[in-house]
This record gives C-alpha cells, sequence and structure tokens, in this order.
C-alpha cells in the first residue's frame, strides 16, 4: 500500500513524545505532517519547521479555497489545520505521514483517512502513575497536573475503541518494542 498515514495522540504525560521521537529515528520513511496554524510563533519557532505561520484571514481565506484536510479552531481565533499540500509533499517523497495530534484531531484523522491510516493511541498505565510522571516533570502547578489528570482520564474514556492499537506506555522499552511491531507491519503493508 501507498500514501500511509500513522496517527498518534496521547493525553499528555503518557511518553508520547519520546517513542514518537524513537520511531522518526528508526523509520527514515517517516516524516512528521507539519500544521498550519494562525497563532504567533513562540521563542525561535520558524515557518516551515514547527508549523506554517498564516494570520488568522489568510487562516479564513485558505479554509474558503477548501486547502485543508482537516482544521480546528483550537483556541477562539487561533486555528490548526493539516494543508493538502503538506499530506502531497511527504506522499510524493514516497514517506508515511506521522500526525501528533491530540485526541479529536487523532479520531477526525482516522475517519478521513481510513484503512490508508494507523491511528495509536498512547497512554499512561493509570491515572495515578500518569499523576507521579507530571508531578516528576515538575513543570506544572499542583492545579495544572489536576487539570491535565482529569483531561486525560476523560480522553481515555473517549479513546476507548476508537483506535486501532492502543500503546500502554508502563515499560518504556516494552512500549518501543511494541511501537515498533506495531509501526514496523504497518509499514511493510
Ligand atoms: P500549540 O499551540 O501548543 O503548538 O498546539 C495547541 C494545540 O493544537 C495542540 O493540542 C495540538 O494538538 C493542536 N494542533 C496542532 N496542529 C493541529 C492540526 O493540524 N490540526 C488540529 N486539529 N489540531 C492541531
Amino acid at each position: 500500500m501507498n500514501n500511509k498515514v500513522i496517527i498518534f495522540s496521547a493525553p499528555s504525560g503518557a511518553g508520547k513524545s519520546t517513542i514518537v521521537n524513537h520511531l522518526l529515528g528508526l523509520y527514515p520513511e517517516l516524516e512528521f505532517s507539519i500544521s498550519a496554524t494562525s497563532r504567533a510563533p513562540r521563542g525561535q519557532e520558524k515557518h516551515g519547521v514547527e508549523y506554517y505561520f498564516f494570520t488568522a484571514d489568510e487562516f479564513r481565506s485558505m479554509i474558503e479555497e477548501e486547502k485543508f484536510v482537516e482544521y480546528e479552531e483550537v483556541y477562539a481565533g487561533s486555528f490548526y489545520g493539516t494543508l493538502k499540500s503538506e499530506v502531497e509533499r511527504i506522499w510524493a517523497k514516497g514517506h508515511a505521514i506521522v500526525f501528533d495530534i491530540d485526541v479529536q484531531g487523532g479520531v477526525n484523522l482516522k475517519r478521513i483517512f481510513g484503512d490508508q491510516a494507523l491511528s495509536v493511541f498512547i497512554q499512561a498505565p493509570s491515572v495515578e502513575v500518569l499523576r507521579k510522571r507530571l508531578i516528576g516533570r515538575g513543570t506544572d502547578t499542583p492545579e495544572a497536573i489536576d487539570r491535565r489528570v482529569a483531561k486525560a482520564a476523560s480522553e481515555m474514556e473517549f479513546a476507548a475503541g476508537k483506535f486501532d492499537h492502543v500503546l500502554i506506555n508502563d515499560d518504556l522499552q516494552k512500549a518501543f518494542d511494541e511501537a515498533e511491531e506495531v509501526i514496523g507491519s504497518f509499514l511493510k503493508k
């Protein structure tokens, strides 16, 4: 099968970036999809690297012109979406597209790409472990941790049965092995 898509979604603290980066290092045919956004660049972010940056007006015009595979107004006035041109750019190289997207976005993309897509939900073994990891990370206030844990619990509930594969990140090495097996066999199809 050509023109493949792999979608990763996870609540924060599940270890998604670590697993996705491991896979990107292992399989040269995987390429990250760069989203378009109307939010301003943060810090050192550059157009065409972290995101394609546009003004809200430019973004709205592109919606009118049907340039997006999918888009969402994630925060009021801040649009995020996947350009059709980005999908074509990656497929033209014979690469498989990797999406790292929130749970709702992941479900939407799976609906759009159907059998061309493998959707993987990465989750922490339990809400308690997730809380411990977020505390250990030391980047959030106790209130923010409560909010993230509550969001994660509802995302886990929402995700159940909607993804092709649920990867429980209990032991990182085991999670790498399982991810390699699932992604490896999808890429061979
Ligand atoms: P941030 O502004 O922190 O980079 O991203 C904010 C949110 O936008 C994240 O939850 C992220 O998943 C979502 N997001 C990023 N790119 C896309 C996209 O292409 N489509 C959709 N629907 N959401 C996106």
